[in-house]
């Protein structure tokens, strides 16, 4: 399969922190020309049944998909999988654990919020959420924009959910040796989401690609919808420098908060190994 297939290997459901459900959300990429696609919920794959039979009925192709939250060098990274058995059992079970602690954080960020006098943000947060395991930044977000306190999401985080700010609390996820062995056990392939996305100094991405590709990591994602061009160019280089296949894909959340639409990404490069091409034998 070559490079310019319309794929797009990564979108949210409401199973996690999405607005669509998983039949909406093949609709809608259908619509927009996506010829290969994959629901990527956050820590869960609960939606991949609904994501399969969707995608078969509106004639795309289809690989399961989850992006698992991962601690590392003490920053938040995604590792989005592909292609795997979605009932293997310890990938089943690393992942409800890795959604294990959400609900007690979900509380804690509400007493953080209450501090500066945001009542009631967990019950306003819950009214958002489509899994009662995922209950996630992004909800809270929906919340405080919902009661304007904020004016869209963007400035949700800005000034309330990330480090240092009153609603934000630190969280271990799971071990990036952990989300890649889940991942690569039940016969996916894991890929670095988003690496612009993360802030790391050059020494700590070093140390990222060197100990994904270590614990057998083999894609990263290229073109994203939080990459710019220029961020597509400098990760298509190091996809090349580590040897690693290249992703391409929306990140799509909901009509009104995503910036780029299912499947109208720029194509890959023609020079990377497309990751589909490591999982020919995987599609569905
Ligand atoms: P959580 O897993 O609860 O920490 O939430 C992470 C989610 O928050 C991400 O998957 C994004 O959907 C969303 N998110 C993170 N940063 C931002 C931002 N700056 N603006 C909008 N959404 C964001
Ligand atoms: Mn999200
Ligand atoms: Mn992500
Ligand atoms: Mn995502």
């Amino acid at each position: 399969m070559t490079s310019i297939l319309n794929a797009d290997l990564h979108c949210h459901s409401v199973v996690s922190d999405g607005t669509l459900t998983p039949e909406a959300l093949a609709a809608r990429a259908r619509a927009n020309g996506v010829e290969l696609w994959s629901l990527t919920d956050h820590d869960e794959i609960g939606g991949q049944q609904r994501a399969l039979a969707a995608a078969q009925a509106e004639g795309m192709k289809y690989l399961t998909g989850t992006e698992i939250s991962v601690s590392f060098a003490g920053h938040t990274v995604h590792i989005v999988g592909l292609g795997f058995d979605a009932d293997n059992d310890d990938l089943k079970r690393g992942l409800a654990r890795t959604r294990g602690g959400r609900g007690e954080r979900a509380m804690e960020m509400s007493d953080g919020l209450a501090k500066v006098g945001i009542q009631g943000a967990y019950e306003g947060a819950l009214k958002f959420v489509g899994n009662p395991e995922l209950i996630s930044r992004t909800h809270f977000a929906r919340f405080l924009v919902e009661s304007g306190v904020c004016k869209d999401t963007n400035e949700v985080f800005r000034k309330f959910l990330t480090e240092g700010k009153p609603g934000f609390v630190p969280h271990r996820w799971a071990s990036l040796r952990d989300a890649i062995t889940w991942i690569t056990g039940a016969g996916g392939v894991a890929v670095i989401a988003h690496p612009a996305r993360y802030g790391f100094t050059p020494n700590e991405e070093y140390a990222l690609f060197t100990e994904f590709k270590a614990h057998g990591g083999q894609g990263v994602e290229v073109v994203t919808g939080s990459h710019s061009a220029q961020e597509a160019v400098t990760y298509g280089g190091l996809a090349r420098e580590f040897g690693l296949a290249a992703s391409r894909g929306s990140d799509f959340h909901s009509p009104d908060e995503s910036r780029i639409d299912l499947g109208t990404l720029p194509n890959l490069s023609g020079d990377l190994t497309p990751v589909w091409e490591l999982l020919a034998d995987r599609l569905q």
